[in-house]
């Protein structure tokens, strides 16, 4: 018999009327001949009301007592669940994060699922009952509560989907799919048909709040099609799945994240092991950090910038000021006023000018960027928080995000239930046997490689203003140069940014060229180059949510006494440039590191 999940968010189960019209959609499922296993969140904004209570009493209050607190939310909701589906005839049995045997490890607030029990979920399902499961909420070994993390309910229906071997996996929520950006800031977004778990991840990660970033790596990693669609209508939504919508297209969305915040390191000896001090301090509080780089400075030291969620500024401050005394840093600055802006697609990886055009667009309208990292599939700038919105509505048009694609897929979601999209029984065996044999959401790597074929630019003291990264790589796109990795760092305190970037290395003698006429009418200070880098990439799955990744890289390199020139991260990959002589014994440095999770 088929097996469907399907995932009520808040706002889909907020009063009596709409936990019965959730309650009437999985009676249907279950006529039409499936068993039926519902993953419900806490009705509308009971979880932020419940953090309110708790900050009326302590803006401290233990971890451990929150989960206890929040997950209060969804024992209600599974309840009413049930008695709304008895009420209309049929049975239904409820259950805890605990009574399904949803196993974590014991990090309050950010839980993540070590593993999942069947047993008595199935043997309700085979009595006849509609399983109605608490999202967003397990227990550690010690039978203590926690939850997943805001938004954590999807991750709780993808992780049920992937144990049980679902059929399909229904997110029911306020919007009718995936859009290309959030139509509540950007009300032209598109909704996609389909979009590829990379990019969706990528876009979860950078702000897209519409699935918790973690479910998708679920879906990835244990081959789960996730369907996002609305719990008001019976039209199709998203398909989260292996294959993008365009994969022709550079762009397939944009995403904002506003409440990000910047802290510089200034003046730190520019040796191995200085970025580990910093980031290890901050991981040890498990904080994930984004957008890092350095701006290279004078005799020796460097300004290392970074950003982390707003809310955690203050932590990660109190992990970085005890760093900067052991790295001998000349100060620390930090602004709570900044936001980033992403654009995600697959497609970029093989096109030129993408970044240029996000730039220029963000230039023309006179917005400041105040740093810029580039990977595979994302480009992200900080700017103000002020214009972010504005920012963000800019690069969805010149995307031409808003516009319908000429040849849509439609084809792609004919119906929720697609046999021909899994994997075949054998697969499913072995997918089965790969999640009982770990933790579920224990970090793996799938590759671990070097590109020796790069060379670096980078140009210094880059005037403070709109404008100049569009000229920078307008100028080297024109002199037909392919530009891989990117970074713009913060401007120092003499007000000067560092611009980086890499190319093939028999482009280097152009690029330089390009560059040193760019800088002379710029009035940039110098440009320098490196002939050969070693470009190190580690890739996986949800790199970012696993704070550590990056850090057992700095370590693994610096304990080699190897120094970091660029680097950039995101969910799928992090990458670091080394200097080109140091490339093998890197690669050989981070296979030993990574091979415990290496698959
Ligand atoms: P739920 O309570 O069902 O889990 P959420 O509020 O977590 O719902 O997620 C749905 C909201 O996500 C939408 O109302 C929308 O404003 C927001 N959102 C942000 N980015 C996107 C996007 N790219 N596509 C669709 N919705 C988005
Ligand atoms: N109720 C939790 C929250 O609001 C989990 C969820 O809705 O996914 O974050
Ligand atoms: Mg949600």
């Amino acid at each position: 018999m088929p097996l469907i999940v399907q995932k009520f968010g808040g706002s889909s189960v907020a009063n009596p009327e709409k936990i019965l019209r959730a309650a009437r959609r999985a009676i249907r499922a279950q006529q039409e001949g499936s068993q039926v296993v519902m993953v419900v969140s806490a009705m509308g904004d009971t979880t932020d009301d419940l953090l309110e209570l708790a900050a009326k009493i302590t803006d401290r209050p233990p971890a451990r007592e929150m989960d206890m607190l929040l997950s209060t939310g969804e024992q209600v909701s599974v309840a009413l669940m049930a008695i709304a589906i008895h009420s209309l005839g049929h049975k239904a049995v409820s259950l805890t994060g605990a009574q399904i045997g949803v196993k974590t490890d014991a990090s309050y607030r950010k839980a993540r699922i070590k593993s999942i029990e069947t047993a008595r979920l199935r043997k309700s399902l085979d009595d006849g009952n509609i399983v109605i499961a608490a999202g967003f909420q397990g227990i550690d070994d010690d039978f203590n509560i926690t939850t997943l993390g805001r938004g954590g309910s999807d991750t709780t229906a993808v992780a049920l989907a992937a144990v049980l071997r679902a059929d399909a996996c229904e997110i029911y929520t306020d919007v009718d799919g995936v859009y290309t950006t959030d139509p509540r800031v950007v009300p032209e977004a598109r909704r996609v048909s389909r979009i590829s778990y990379d990019e969706m991840l990528e876009l979860a990660s950078l702000g897209a709040g519409v699935m918790h970033s973690r479910s998708i790596e679920f879906g990835k990693k244990f081959d789960v099609p996730i369907h996002v669609r609305s719990s008001f209508t019976d039209s199709n939504g998203t398909m989260i799945v292996a294959e993008p919508e365009r994969p022709d297209l550079p762009v397939s969305g944009a995403a904002i994240t506003k409440d990000e915040a910047r802290i510089t390191v200034q003046g730190v000896i520019d040796k191995p092991g200085s970025s580990l001090e910093i980031f290890s301090r901050i991981a040890a509080k498990n904080i994930s950090v984004d957008m890092i780089v350095q701006n290279i400075g004078e005799s020796g030291r460097a300004d290392i910038s970074f950003t982390v969620p707003q809310n955690e500024l203050e932590t990660a401050l109190e992990a970085v000021r005890d760093a900067a005394k052991v790295v001998g840093a000349e100060g620390i600055t930090s602004d709570d006023s900044v936001a980033k802006i992403s654009v995600v697609g697959l497609g970029m990886a093989k096109q030129t000018g993408v970044a240029q055009k996000m730039f220029r667009s963000l230039a023309d309208a006179g917005i400041n960027i105040q740093m810029i990292t580039t990977s595979e599939i994302k480009i992200s700038v900080l700017v103000s928080r002020e214009r972010s919105p504005e920012a963000l509505r800019i690069v969805h048009h010149v995307f031409e995000l808003d516009s319908t694609p000429h040849a849509p897929r439609e084809d792609s979601i004919t119906r929720s239930v697609m046999p021909t999209m899994r994997t075949g029984e054998s697969d499913a065996a072995a997918v089965v046997a790969r999640l009982q044999s770990m933790n579920m959401e224990d970090l793996t790597i799938d590759e671990i490689s070097l590109d020796a074929s790069q060379a670096r630019v980078t140009i210094s003291g880059v005037p403070d203003k709109p404008g100049l990264a569009a000229k920078v790589f307008e100028d080297v796109a024109a002199a037909g140069i392919f530009v891989d990795m990117i970074v713009q760092s913060h401007p120092s305190a003499a007000g000067t940014a560092t611009l980086s970037f890499t190319v093939p290395q028999n482009q280097l003698t152009k690029s330089v060229e390009a560059a040193k006429r760019i800088a002379q009418s710029l009035g940039c200070k110098q440009v320098t180059s490196s002939p050969t880098i070693g470009k190190l990439s580690v890739s996986g799955v949800g790199l970012r949510t696993h704070v550590g990744v990056a850090i057992r890289m700095f370590k693994a390199l610096s304990d080699a006494g190897i120094n970091l020139e660029m680097i950039n991260t995101s969910e799928v990959r992090v990458n670091v440039v080394v200097d080109g002589a140091a490339g093998e014994k890197g690669l050989t440095q981070l296979q030993a590191a990574f091979a415990d999770v290496l698959r």
